[in-house]
């Protein structure tokens, strides 16, 4: 959100894809295409984005490399940011910078200014995005597990083998007396490495006591992961009360924080503990992508509950734990007042390149605390 008394950037009528160079993998294109519209656009000739958010029928590419977004394919492809190949982006003071779009340009990366910076350096007019080839074979199982603990730590035998799941989602179920879990495991590339590594996730699993679901349940998993941005989006159009829409924003937190693996137990562990004394409950933990990306609800038990208090304290915890507070919706100004703590040292030089390239401080006043 904007802070009060700015200008709001539209950036919606930059909407042209420039072109795609079949050849290079590359698509050029303008900031406010939507991902889901590059998408369509690449499939056409047998290519596809390596980002593919839940938001992707919402999202543009500039705000997607903003916010240096982390979609389902991210093991593999990488977040946004790692598909950026060259951008170009009007600075505060009117320069033009375009940068080459080549996987290594040479000295220090420009377009890393950019990526993740959240609009505060510069306004991304552009961007040349790494495309890949349609995957020959995409394989999605789906398994149940005894609890969070007993599926994270078959999920960290798999990577800690060698295998490299494109898609990886892992979450926690409120069943009772004991919580299950549920991993939807992907793997995509050429037929024979990709149903190679299938297998051996499937030995993996089965031998660490999961149990497989069927291909039924992982193909709907697949089919309908975009289906809660198409409700956001219809509740967004018509302003009409949706019940559940606004209980999550009254009373939950959603938080994605990025861990070392050897700290994610200890992490969720040390929520469970001490929720109670927040007022709050810890629901739904999971990993996406990988073992690292950690996320929770927040969910406020008590009508005296501080949300807010109890927010900042587990993002505290996971920053004192060697870990990130922040993995996939970005800082802006909610987060703001934690950046001391999340960059240390690193906060002064970012305000110095801040104060030489918006010495005003005309471009998104106030969000990463700058
Ligand atoms: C239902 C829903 C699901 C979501 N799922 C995901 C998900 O799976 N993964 C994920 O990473 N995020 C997700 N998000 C968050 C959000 O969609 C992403 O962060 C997305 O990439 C933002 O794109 P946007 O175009 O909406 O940018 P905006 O929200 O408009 O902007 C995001 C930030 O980037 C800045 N910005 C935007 N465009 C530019 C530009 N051209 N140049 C410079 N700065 C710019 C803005 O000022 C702002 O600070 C979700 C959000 C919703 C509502």
């Amino acid at each position: 959100m904007p802070v009060a008394g700015s200008v709001v950037l539209d950036l919606s009528a930059l909407n042209r894809i420039l072109e795609i160079r079949v050849e290079d993998r590359l698509a050029r294109v303008q900031a406010g295409v939507i991902l889901e519209d590059l998408e369509t656009a690449a499939q056409r000739v047998g290519l596809m984005v390596g980002h593919d958010p839940w938001s992707r029928p919402i999202a543009t590419v500039g705000g997607a490399v903003s916010t240096n977004g982390v979609g389902y394919l991210a093991g593999k492809y990488g977040p946004m940011g790692a598909q950026v190949l060259g951008l170009e982006a009007v600075m505060a003071d009117g320069t033009v910078m375009r940068t080459r779009a080549v996987p290594r340009p040479a000295g220090p990366d420009l377009k890393a200014l950019l990526i993740g910076a959240e609009g505060t350096l510069g306004v991304i007019t552009e961007v040349a995005v790494r495309l890949f080839p349609q995957p020959e074979r995409r394989i999605i199982r789906a398994y149940r597990f005894r609890g969070f603990r007993h599926g994270f730590e078959a999920i960290c035998a798999l990577i800690a083998c060698g295998l490299q799941p494109a898609l990886l989602d892992f979450e926690e179920e409120e069943t009772t007396p004991i919580p299950t879990a549920t991993l939807y495991l992907g793997f995509e590339g050429p037929v024979e490495e990709t149903e190679a590594a299938a297998r051996r996730a499937d030995q993996m699993l089965r031998a660490a006591g999961a149990l497989d679901l069927g291909d039924q349940v992982a193909r709907e998993f697949w089919d309908t992961r975009h289906e809660s941005t198409y409700r956001y989006l219809n509740w967004a159009a018509s302003r009409s009360p949706d019940g559940w829409i606004q209980w999550t924003v009254a009373r939950t937190r959603y938080l994605d924080v990025s861990l070392p693996v050897s700290a994610v137990l200890r992490f969720y562990d040390e929520l469970q503990v001490r929720a109670p004394e927040w007022g709050i409950v810890a629901r739904n933990a999971s990993v996406w992508c990988l073992p690292e990306f950690f996320s929770v609800i927040l969910e406020a038990t008590r009508p005296d509950a501080d949300l807010e208090a109890a927010t900042d304290a587990v993002l505290r915890l996971a920053q004192a734990l060697q870990g990130s507070m922040e993995s996939c919706h970005g800082i802006g100004v909610r987060l703001a007042h934690l950046v001391a703590e999340e960059f240390g040292a690193g906060l002064m030089v970012l305000r110095r390149i801040k104060q030489a390239l918006d010495p005003a401080g005309i471009l998104n006043p106030g969000k990463l605390g700058l």
